[in-house]
């Protein structure tokens, strides 16, 4: 299937971890082009492919340090995350899903057809996997270029507004959720937040789209070191954003 070639190959980018390189050989050849397509659908779903299974991450759990401590990093991924992605695979035991024949872009894009254990595993774990891949070392004044920061700009009107938009959506998402960049319909970037394990992948969303960037704002991802200081977390987690991943999101931004 053309689909499944062209996410093997975005696999083998993400994983390789040569999405910068991949960046360099221009945009359109990265995301499911036979997607791009369905644009004229109510919901098409786009965004990246991931399996059902936990995959190894691909840095170590102290690379993130000082931003993410070592500690938070093992107990979210190696807790929190893999119990998402057990109960899962129950889930899906249990509602029959052929995981051969549907992915777990599909299926979240269904996601008002299956069962509250499936929403907010399905969901956590495509989240969590989402945002493991979203980060690397920090480094000092992060920030995207090219195609991405245009797109930013022509949005947002600044890098910097853009930022504020963000981190207001992860401090006053009330509870536990997620705040987002996402790519809508029509092509234009949009700052949201989510509750809970819900994704802009889901029917079932208020926020729409192909997720650029996603920020875990649950409080097991920053409790230990930050405390009850969530905006001191969103703010120095800018450090570690893998602003060429996220741009390997971007799908022809013309
Ligand atoms: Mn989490």
């Amino acid at each position: 299937m053309k689909k499944n070639k062209q996410n093997t190959r975005r696999e083998f980018l993400v994983n390789a971890g040569k999405a910068s390189m991949a960046a360099g050989l221009g945009m359109a050849v990265l995301p499911s082009l036979a997607a791009v397509k369905n644009s004229n659908a109510s919901h098409p779903i786009l965004g990246e492919e991931i399996p059902y299974t936990q995959r190894p991450l691909n840095y170590s759990y102290t690379s993130l340090e000082p931003v993410i401590d070592a500690m938070t990093m093992e107990i979210h991924y190696s807790k929190h995350a893999a119990a998402y992605a057990k109960n899962l695979a129950d889930a899906v035991t249990a509602e029959k899903v052929d995981t051969s024949a549907q992915s777990l872009l599909n299926l979240l894009g269904n996601i008002s057809k299956y069962s509250g254990k499936m929403r907010n595993n399905g969901g956590g774990h495509y989240n969590h996997e989402f945002f493991w891949r979203s980060m690397r070392a920090a480094t000092e004044d992060n920030k995207p270029s090219g195609d991405l920061l245009k797109a930013i700009e022509k949005d947002f009107s600044s890098f910097d507004a853009f930022k504020t938009q963000f981190t207001d959506a992860g401090k006053n998402r009330f509870g536990s959720g997620w705040a987002w960049l996402v790519m809508t319909n029509d092509k234009k970037l949009v700052v949201g937040s989510t509750p809970n394990q819900d994704n802009p992948l889901m029917d079932i969303s208020d926020l729409k789209g192909t997720p650029l960037l996603g920020l875990d704002v649950w409080e097991h991802a920053y409790y230990l070191k930050y405390q009850n200081r969530r905006p001191d977390y969103i703010n120095a987690w800018w450090k570690v954003v893998d602003w060429n991943v996220v741009a390997g999101r971007l799908y022809d931004p013309s």
